[in-house]
This record gives C-alpha cells, structure tokens and sequence, in this order.
C-alpha cells in the first residue's frame, strides 16, 4: 500500500535552515512531544508538499507565514522546502519507481516549484498522480485537529459536500470549473 516513508522539512514553519528528517514506519504512527512543539506542523509540512494552498488548512494567515521565522532573524533569502517520500513498489502511484519523491519549494515572493523525483513539474501534475493513487490533498486524507468535532456539528448540506470530497467528486468539480474556463 503507498505511504509515506519519509518527509525532509527545510526552513518550514518551526523547522529552520537545516535539514529535518522524519521517518515512518507503515501503519500507524503517533508523534508525541509537548504543546507547541511542532507534531501539526509536520502534517502542514505534508499538506503543503502535496500541493495544498489555503493557509487556513496549514492553520497561518496567509501562505508566506509558514517560511521560518524566528524573531525575524536575518538568515538570508528564506525559502521552505518539504520533500515528501512515498513508498510505491505496488505502483499505484502513476510513476514507474519504488519510491516517489514530491517537493515544494517556496520562497519569499510566494513562487512555487515542484519537483517528482527531482524533476521540475507543474502543481496539477502532482495532483492528478496522487488523485490516482488516492493520497491527494482533497480526500480528508489529512484530518486537523478539531475536525471530528467540526463534522459532527455539520448540516445535512455540509455533511453531504464531505461526503462529496471523499468519493472524489468535489476533484472533478474543480476539475469541470477549471476546464469551462478555459
Ligand atoms: P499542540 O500539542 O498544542 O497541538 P503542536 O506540537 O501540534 O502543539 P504546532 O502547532 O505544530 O505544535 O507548533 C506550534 C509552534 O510552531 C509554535 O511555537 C509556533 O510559534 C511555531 N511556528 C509556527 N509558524 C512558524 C514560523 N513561520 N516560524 C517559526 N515558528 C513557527
Ligand atoms: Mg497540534
């Protein structure tokens, strides 16, 4: 089954200017540490990897918030970059290697890369392959503390979009939007 077997975070969020390597084993897995510490940052670390863009989600006011920042401490051009690892040897991720390597990096004007396997890629290639393998950003594959309280106070309106954003419909959604427009 794919899963994440390694995430690297660089200059993000609580993470500074060297190298922060995480490693998970397959199944679960449970981060502990004191308040603040930075355990949902790691999963902001893994949304914004994965293409994510609303600051809300990755819980800062506007996407420049989550490059490192300490006292406003000069330590050059800032830029935080996340290399999410995948395990694919069952190759349900569109990609013929073992392992799947997606970057983002971001700098201070709020440019944007993208990098499969090292290699420069456009953000809705990254979507697509992980929508296939379905670990994109839109499944709830990621749910932030407080949702499931959230949830069970939904209407039947907002229930039913979730629902919507599980099967995958609300993909084809943005996906039909972004087509009409074009
Ligand atoms: P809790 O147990 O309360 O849920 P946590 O371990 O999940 O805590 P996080 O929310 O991951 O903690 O981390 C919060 C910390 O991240 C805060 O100390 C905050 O100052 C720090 N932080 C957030 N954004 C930045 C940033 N851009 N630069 C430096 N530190 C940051
Ligand atoms: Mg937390």
């Amino acid at each position: 089954m794919v899963h994440i077997r390694k995430l690297e975070i660089f200059g993000f969020k609580s993470f500074g200017y060297k190298n922060t390597i995480v490693n998970f084993e397959q199944g679960l897995v449970a981060i502990s540490g004191a308040n603040g510490s930075g355990k949902s940052n790691i999963l902001d670390a893994i949304s914004f990897s994965l293409g994510e863009n609303s600051p809300k989600i990755m819980r800062v006011d506007k996407l420049r918030s989550l490059l490192h920042d300490v006292d406003n401490a000069k330590h050059g051009a800032k830029i935080a970059r996340v290399s999410c690892h995948f395990d694919n040897s069952d190759r349900r991720i569109p990609v013929d290697s073992n392992t799947v390597t997606i970057t983002r990096e971001m700098d201070e004007n709020g440019e944007n890369i993208y990098y499969l396997n090292q290699k420069k890629v456009l953000r809705n290639h990254v979507l697509d392959i992980l929508e296939v393998a379905n670990c994109g950003i839109h499944k709830l594959n990621i749910v932030q503390q407080g949702t499931i309280t959230r949830i069970s106070e939904f209407n039947a309106e907002e229930r039913r979009k979730i629902i919507e954003d599980i099967i995958g419909l609300a993909y084809f959604d943005e996906k039909k939007i972004e087509s009409l427009k074009q």
